[in-house]
């Protein structure tokens, strides 16, 4: 069974090196994913409450025999609940359908910038934090100005951002802003969404030398870049391949290969995006 090493974050906690991406999934194509991911080897699952399917993490999650203390769940506030009471109940509502008595990781899912009330849904978060309902606190979404402001108004950084990166975006000043900062970077869509990316010629070329998949590729040059790639399958044999990354190298220059897109951003622009 493959499984993922984890790294230590700047708030002392940890973060298993890869995880499972569950949106778009609904709760109970969930459910099905979690179980299965969680009984080959998955330890960190990404959720959130505009997904609509924390109940089938929690379901998952309680039904497992994996120990509680060794899986992570990640879930984050949706738009409509930014502010300081908002996100404690917010947080109140994830953690019921989620059926946890703390939650590993909690991020503000989108900065929503036009509404400004982040640093006040981030003053909650660490209250959550300090309370001990949370382990680790962090965004998604945040830009490098974001970030600083949570810091200079809090004193507080995010352990994690997790952001769209992979080949065709990947990303290169935001992560070495969290590098020095020591800020793990989560990447979404690691796989550029199932478009063309596991087509690319350059990637099957390097796939055929180590007798992996394209997928493979791709999860692997993110975990030496150092981030953490939350892929999504509904397939279960893709899945499993997914988690194992973890046994071959890429060399120096097939990461630059693999690395070598057209800095396309897929999904949203987080200094404009609206999302409630
Ligand atoms: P993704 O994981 O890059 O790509 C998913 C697509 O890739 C699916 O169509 C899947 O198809 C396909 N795929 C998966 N494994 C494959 C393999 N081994 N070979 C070929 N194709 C494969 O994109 P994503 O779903 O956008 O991102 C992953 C997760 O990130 C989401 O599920 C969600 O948890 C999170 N996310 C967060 C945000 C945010 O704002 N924070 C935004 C978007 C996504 P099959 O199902 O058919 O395998």
């Amino acid at each position: 069974m493959a499984t993922a090493p984890h790294r230590i974050l700047n708030d002392g906690g940890s973060l298993p090196a890869l995880g499972l991406g569950t949106a778009p999934m609904d709760d109970a194509q969930t459910e099905r994913a979690v179980t299965e991911a969680l009984r080959t080897g998955y330890r960190l699952v990404d959720t959130g409450a505009s997904y609509g399917n924390e109940g089938g993490v929690g379901r998952a999650v309680a039904a497992s025999d994996v120990p509680r203390d060794e899986v992570a769940v990640m879930t984050k506030l949706r738009g409509r609940d930014h502010g300081y009471e908002e996100t404690l109940a917010a947080f109140e509502e994830s953690r019921r359908r989620l059926r946890l008595e703390y939650v590993d990781f909690y991020l503000i899912h989108w900065p929503l910038p036009r509404l400004d009330r982040y640093i006040e849904s981030w003053k909650a978060m660490i209250r959550l934090r300090d309370d001990g309902l949370v382990r680790s606190i962090g965004v998604s979404n945040f830009t490098a100005d974001q970030l600083t402001r949570l810091e200079r108004e809090t004193g507080v950084l995010p352990a994690v951002n997790q952001i769209e990166m992979h080949p065709g975006f990947p990303q290169d000043k935001l992560r070495a802003l969290h590098a020095e900062r020591d800020i793990a970077t989560v990447c979404y869509s690691p796989l550029g969404r199932g478009n063309g990316l596991v087509n690319d010629r350059g990637v099957i070329g390097v796939a055929r030398t180590h007798s992996v998949t394209p997928a493979q590729v791709i999860l692997r040059w993110h975990v030496q870049l150092g981030t953490v790639p939350v892929p999504r399958s509904g397939n279960p044999q893709r899945r499993r391949d997914n988690l194992d990354v973890f046994g071959f190298a890429l060399t120096e220059e097939e990461i630059s290969l693999v690395g070598d897109g057209c800095h396309q951003r897929i999904g949203h622009d987080p200094e404009v995006h609206e999302e409630f």
